[in-house]
């Protein structure tokens, strides 16, 4: 389990491009390790089958979002693709304080932004075994639409141009493996 420091938790920001196997990865993570809670992000995005608000994301328009942003109420954002996301400030500062270890799944900007607030985030990219199988990976998905996938395509090259931005790489060949290497880095942070 990741220690804590007495005066609150630790933020962890987990990134990899679009296809890379967060959304597989990160829920086997969260079950080896009860000191961490995933941070629930606000889009302005459409659900995707099976998203529930609130639990997956908290789903907005982009008026609503960008009223949050001008009441000081998110912590970092990044518009990806024609949409914003961004996370909530004062639930990551309640969970911190409550000595709970917080982990962000953002994407490359959002992360700079947090590494300038939050020298001591420990952060982790995880990468697809190669430049294809992303690609098979996000027209397996078959939920985006053709716009959509080149477009993720494109952030995701740039996203890998990026990852020595960040202090740990897993690759992620198969989810249990990448998953147990991500709760070693945790475990070996502290
Ligand atoms: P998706 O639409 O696939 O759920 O997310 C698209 C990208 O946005 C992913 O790289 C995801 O990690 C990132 N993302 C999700 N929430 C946030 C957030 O709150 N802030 C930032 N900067 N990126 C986010």
């Amino acid at each position: 389990m990741l220690e804590t420091a007495t005066a609150g938790g630790r933020l962890v920001v987990f990134s990899g491009p679009s296809g890379s196997g967060k959304d597989t990865v990160l829920p086997i993570v969260l079950a080896g390790d009860p000191s961490l809670r995933k941070s629930v992000s606000f889009t302005t995005r459409t659900p995707r089958m099976g998203e529930v608000d609130g639990v997956d994301y908290f789903f907005l328009t982009p008026k609503e979002f960008l009223d949050k942003l001008a009441a000081g109420q998110v912590l970092e954002y990044a518009e990806y693709g024609d949409h914003y996301y961004g996370t909530p400030k004062d639930a990551v500062d309640a969970a911190l304080s409550r000595g709970e270890n917080v982990v962000l799944k953002i994407e490359v900007q959002g992360a700079a932004r947090i590494r300038a607030l939050y020298p001591d985030a420990i952060t982790i990219f995880l990468l697809p075994p190669s430049m294809e199988i992303l690609e098979q990976r996000l027209r397996a998905r078959d939920t985006d639409s053709e716009y959509e996938i080149a477009t993720r395509l494109s952030i995701a090259r740039e996203e890998l141009r990026r990852q020595n931005e960040y202090r740990h790489h897993v690759v992620n060949d198969d989810a249990h493996a990448a998953a147990a290497r991500v709760l070693k880095i945790l475990h070996d942070a502290r």
